[in-house]
């Protein structure tokens, strides 16, 4: 195999792989427990939605629709549809990975960061990591988590709003 050949072969390889950006937001309010990246955390505060609010999940599934090339999150699950009220994001999360794996997608990785000011999630990025891996049936290696804060300024600072975003990296075979 001469130069070209292997830089075409590599091109080829490299093709099959996609990225996908999700990012999604929700507001808080006061109550609790927390219901983040498939886990129930113990806090004052809760996100508000349609479904169960799981920021993390949405922005994840969203990633992993836009690298396999399906509809949006909203798309295929409405947020005006009555079956989507209170439902538990692991839903979604599951039929998107489903959908992709049909489609001949399979994940490499996945990397998430969560912009909330409170709760801390350090304690909690273990589990979140293990519970998102088990619903993907991936290893928790595959999954990278990050939180930051607001730093006491605006609506995330002030506790009003949570943000996530994730990239997948997928590859079609
Ligand atoms: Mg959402």
């Amino acid at each position: 195999m001469n130069s070209s050949q292997l830089a075409s072969a590599d091109i080829a390889t490299l093709s099959r792989l996609r990225i996908g950006l999700g990012i999604d937001s929700h507001r808080l309010q006061g109550g609790g427990p927390l219901r983040l990246g498939g886990i129930t955390i113990e806090s004052d505060l809760e996100m508000i939605g349609h479904s169960d609010a799981d920021v993390l999940l949405h922005a994840i599934t969203d990633s992993i629709c836009s690298a396999a090339m399906l509809p949006d999150i909203g798309e295929l699950f409405p947020d005006n549809a009555a079956e989507n009220k209170g439902r538990d994001s692991a839903d979604f999360l599951v039929h998107a990975v489903q959908l992709a794996r049909r489609g001949g997608y399979e994940i490499i990785n996945l990397d998430c960061v969560v912009r909330m000011e409170r709760p801390k999630l350090a304690p909690h990025k273990t589990a979140i990591r293990q519970r998102i891996a088990s619903l993907l049936e991936i290893s928790p290696e595959q999954i990278g988590l990050k939180a930051k804060t607001g730093e006491k300024t605006g609506d995330i600072g002030n506790s009003r709003l949570a943000e996530a975003y994730c990239t997948a990296l997928m590859y079609r075979k």
